[in-house]
């Protein structure tokens, strides 16, 4: 390994691999060092494995969906959007499709082939590329980056890049070594929190939920009582609780109040595109038809099994109670329970559960034209590593493309 370079990117993931085939593409000797004995490792597993590379939504859509940081990030995003993200796919090979909601993948359906796309494209740019290196400090002389320790020795740039990603999912390689390096280096570190996370809920039964995917559905957020949000969409059970795209969508707010010590709880629609009277002329309609009908046996007609005692605990009623025996009242209490199933949340998952980290060196002391650090000379950043993050569809790793092509120009 030589000891000398123009730029040192620091983590092969999607914005280190990004910069520094940008950096490369201008002439600069480029070194880019990953700790792990892959590239890419998180790459690999986003989209469920089809990687959700970005989405295809106009610019002020775009930056609605940037949960924090949008304002600063408007800057990056005009120099590399989505758009031109998709177009730098196509270009190196790899063709895209669009799916429901905006988002982007590659068309072979492999995450893998994006990591591929961006290493092969390095190669291209003459980046040199160390596997199994883990950098241990950034060094600064005089107010300026001088390089990096790495597996105990000094190289040499007045260029680094920390591109080292968030906390979330450690065993991709993602452990917060950035925000170590950047607090190291005199910056701020807006606290970290797990984001986009299941939780754990308190809820009799909640166990025989696990695997249930439950779509068209409608989920509140509440805060010490005061509802913040409701979205649509769908939600997954597990042992412990849910998660699932919706429930995620909600997760930022959900993790604040958690940590807060404030009592947050989900609120489920189960049908919300029917109101209380549809409801209620449905549920006449079984009725007239089947006449003999247990209260179990016409929740069953309304949801899947594993539901039916959540509904029955939380409305009061017996699973074999006639509906024949019960009175208007009755039924509307039934008709509350499935449109607002209670569900207090007893915590959030930890980092190594998060699809991203929220917090991170504090865009204070960034300059969005660039990336590159107020406070030290030479020192960028490019992705997770820094406060800034997005709902789900694509949003967060255009987000490390954006950044890492600032960071990675001349
Ligand atoms: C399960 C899951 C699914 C996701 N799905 C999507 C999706 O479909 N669409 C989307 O937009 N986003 C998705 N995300 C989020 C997205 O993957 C991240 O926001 C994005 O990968 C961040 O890129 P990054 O380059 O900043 O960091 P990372 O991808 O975390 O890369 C950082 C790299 O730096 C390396 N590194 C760290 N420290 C050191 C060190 N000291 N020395 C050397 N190397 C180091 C790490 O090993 C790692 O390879 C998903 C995340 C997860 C966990």
């Amino acid at each position: 390994m030589n000891k000398k370079y123009d730029v040192i990117v620091i983590g092969g993931g999607a914005s280190g691999l990004m910069s520094a085939g940008v950096a490369g593409e201008s002439g600069q000797r480029v070194l880019l060092l990953e700790k792990m004995e892959k590239l890419g490792r998180k790459i690999r597993i986003t989209g469920k494995g089809r990687c959700n590379l970005t989405n295809n939504k106009i610019k002020e859509e775009f930056l609605n969906k940037i949960r924090s940081g949008a304002t600063f990030f408007e800057r990056a995003y005009d120099t590399f959007s989505n758009f031109k993200t998709m177009e730098f796919f196509e270009q190196q090979g790899l063709p895209l499709v669009e799916e429901r909601g905006g988002r982007v993948y590659p068309e072979s359906g492999d995450a893998w082939d994006v990591v591929r796309t961006l290493e092969k494209w390095c190669s291209k740019n003459r980046v040199e590329i160390r596997k199994d290196v883990l950098v241990e400090r950034v060094e600064k002389k005089d107010g300026a980056v001088s390089g990096v320790i790495a597996n105990g020795e000094f190289i040499e740039s007045p260029k680094v890049i920390i591109a080292t990603g968030g906390f979330s999912y450690p065993s991709t390689g993602s452990t917060g070594d950035g925000c170590r390096f950047a607090y190291n280096l005199g910056h701020n570190i807006v606290p970290v929190r797990p984001s986009l996370v299941p939780f754990e809920l308190k809820i009799f039964g909640i166990s025989e939920l696990k695997g249930l995917l439950l779509k068209n559905i409608a989920l509140s957020l509440l805060v010490d009582n005061v509802l913040k949000e409701t979205l649509q969409g769908e939600v997954e059970f597990y042992e412990f609780g849910m998660g699932g795209a919706t429930t995620l969508r909600l997760s930022s707010e959900a993790v604040d109040a958690i940590d807060e010590g404030k009592k947050a709880k989900f609120i489920l629609d189960l049908k919300p595109a029917l109101s209380v009277a549809k409801l209620q002329g449905r549920i006449k309609r079984e009725l007239d038809a089947l006449k003999t009908i247990t209260v179990a046996e016409l929740l069953r007609k309304l949801m899947p099994k594993q539901m039916i005692q959540i509904i029955l605990k939380q409305s009061g009623f017996q699973a074999r109670k006639m509906v024949s025996t019960l009175s208007e009242e009755d039924i509307l209490k039934i008709i509350s329970t499935i449109k607002n199933v209670e569900m207090p949340i007893i915590d959030h998952r930890g980092f190594k559960e998060a699809i991203i980290t929220a917090g991170g060196v504090s865009l204070k002391e960034i300059n969005p034209k660039t990336m590159e650090s107020t406070i030290v000379k030479g020192l960028f950043f490019a992705g997770e590593v820094m406060d800034l993050d997005a709902d789900t569809g694509g949003f967060n790793l255009q987000i490390a493309f954006s950044t890492a092509y600032l960071a990675g120009k001349k």
